[in-house]
């Protein structure tokens, strides 16, 4: 989709630290990381965000759990702990309409749910 911060990163039009590539999931590191590791994980395939989720995008959505397990264990946060967020809407806090998901750890996290 074109305005799409993200979207470009796929496409290679504007730079970014990329940890894992497949033919539909990219995971790059976040620009203003809120802990040691914070990483991205993002489908390729333009997902306004969780609300615009269709049955079809089962498979995908438990492909990047796997992903997600894998990059957790290469940062070595899986034994310490680590977050999966998934911000959506206005009052979720969702600045970037691709659907995304934080990894988050490397370090004792803060409040739980606020
Ligand atoms: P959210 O608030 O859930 O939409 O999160 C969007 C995230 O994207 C924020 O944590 C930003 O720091 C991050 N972000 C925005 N632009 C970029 C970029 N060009 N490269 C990497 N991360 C980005
Ligand atoms: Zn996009």
């Amino acid at each position: 989709m074109e305005d799409c911060i993200f979207c470009k990163i796929i496409k290679k039009e504007i730079p970014s630290n990329i940890v894992y590539e497949s033919n539909d999931i990219i995971a790059f590191r976040d620009v203003n990381p809120v802990a040691p590791v914070h990483i991205l994980v993002v489908p390729k395939k333009h997902i306004n965000s969780l609300n615009e989720l269709l049955p079809e995008d089962e498979q995908l959505i438990g492909r990047i759990y796997t992903v997600i397990n894998t990059l957790v264990k290469e940062e070595e946060i899986d034994k310490t702990g680590f977050r999966v967020v998934v911000n959506c809407g206005e009052d979720g806090g969702q600045e970037v309409k691709h659907l995304h998901f934080h990894i988050l750890g490397g370090k004792k996290l803060g409040t739980k749910i606020s």
